[in-house]
């Protein structure tokens, strides 16, 4: 622990020794992110003064760190895992959103003040539309798959896109009914036996299981009770092409992948921290798939 310690104050003091304005990503461990690669590049593209870097707080430090953020140097941080709820009851300000899916992954200081948000809904719509433009010009029903933190983030975005009925659909029943009950009538929790009979009349389907990445079973979808119209789409981005995206793209469904919500829930905190709206476009696309050892 002393030297997770010791590896945290030399980090600060690297920070500390930068006069741009510095962000970075908050998490332990920190080393598997791609939030530096993708500020970085934007950095460098816009021609900013500025710098982003990882920093690894051990468990024990990470309220402290949340706390007294300004001894950090830091002008904002992602948050990432496991750290989003922490940052959530640490900051002094959260807003509606943040409120909402009870995590933040984005922090800024704004008048000595900690202020959170959480940007994956942000980047989960973004990418839908940037993918699938229309993707929600039916607005009926939409399946979510898992209970989970992301999916919280997307069933929020379902309702904010005026979907009629959220189905969640989690192995855990008690945890979708969890969820379904923060947002109101309109989301109801079901278990996998009921999937068939929800596809039945849906408009978009989402996993947000870890079911597909790489290393972990395939998540099966009975896909032919869906009507031809919908959307599918899976969070999973490690490897792009699913098991469920490519059987959907088999049987003619629109399908999107994961990585373009990585990409898209990076922009909020760039704008705050740096002042400039970037872009995500192919090379910055074509940037993480290589760094992740992925094809196209
Ligand atoms: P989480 O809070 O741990 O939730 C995991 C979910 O997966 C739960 O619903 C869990 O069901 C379900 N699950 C796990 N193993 C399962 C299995 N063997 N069978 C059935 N269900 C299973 O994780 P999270 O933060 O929501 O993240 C979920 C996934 O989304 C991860 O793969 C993550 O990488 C990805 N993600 C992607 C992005 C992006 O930018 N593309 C952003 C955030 C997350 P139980 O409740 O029954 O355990």
């Amino acid at each position: 622990m002393e030297s997770e310690q010791g590896d945290l104050k030399n980090a600060l003091e690297r920070l500390a020794d930068n006069p741009a304005p510095r962000a970075a990503v908050i998490g332990w461990p920190v080393e598997h992110s791609r939030s530096p690669l993708i500020h970085t590049s934007w950095l460098k593209r816009y021609g900013l003064n500025g710098s982003y870097d990882r920093l690894a707080v051990p468990i024990d430090k990470a309220e402290e760190t949340f706390r007294n953020f300004p001894e950090t140097r830091l002008i904002g941080a992602n948050v990432t895992i496991p750290f989003k709820e922490v940052a959530f009851q640490a900051c002094d300000v959260v807003d509606e959103i943040g409120k909402t899916l009870k995590a933040v992954n984005t922090v800024w200081l704004e008048n000595g003040q900690l202020h959170g948000t959480n940007t994956d809904m942000y980047g989960f719509l973004a990418n839908l539309d940037d993918q699938s433009p229309g993707w929600d010009e039916r607005k009926r029903h939409a399946v979510i798959i898992g209970a989970g933190g992301a999916a919280r983030a997307c069933v929020y975005g379902m309702i904010q896109r005026g979907f009629q009925i959220v189905s969640v659909i989690n192995r855990t029943l008690e945890r979708g009914e969890e969820l379904s009950a923060d947002f109101g009538d309109s989301v109801k929790a079901f278990g996998f036996e009921d999937l068939a009979l929800r596809l039945k009349n849906a408009d978009i389907l989402v996993n947000t299981t870890s079911l597909g990445m790489h290393g972990q079973p395939p998540l099966q979808v009975p896909l032919t009770s869906a009507p031809g119209h919908m959307v599918v789409c899976d969070i999973v981005y490690v490897p792009l092409k699913t098991p469920l995206l490519r059987d959907a793209r088999m049987q003619g469904f629109r399908t999107v992948d994961g990585l373009g919500m990585l990409l898209h829930q990076a922009v909020p905190g760039f704008e705050l921290w740096y002042g400039v709206r970037p872009q995500v476009d192919t090379r910055l696309r074509g940037l993480v798939l290589k760094d992740l050892g992925l094809k196209s």
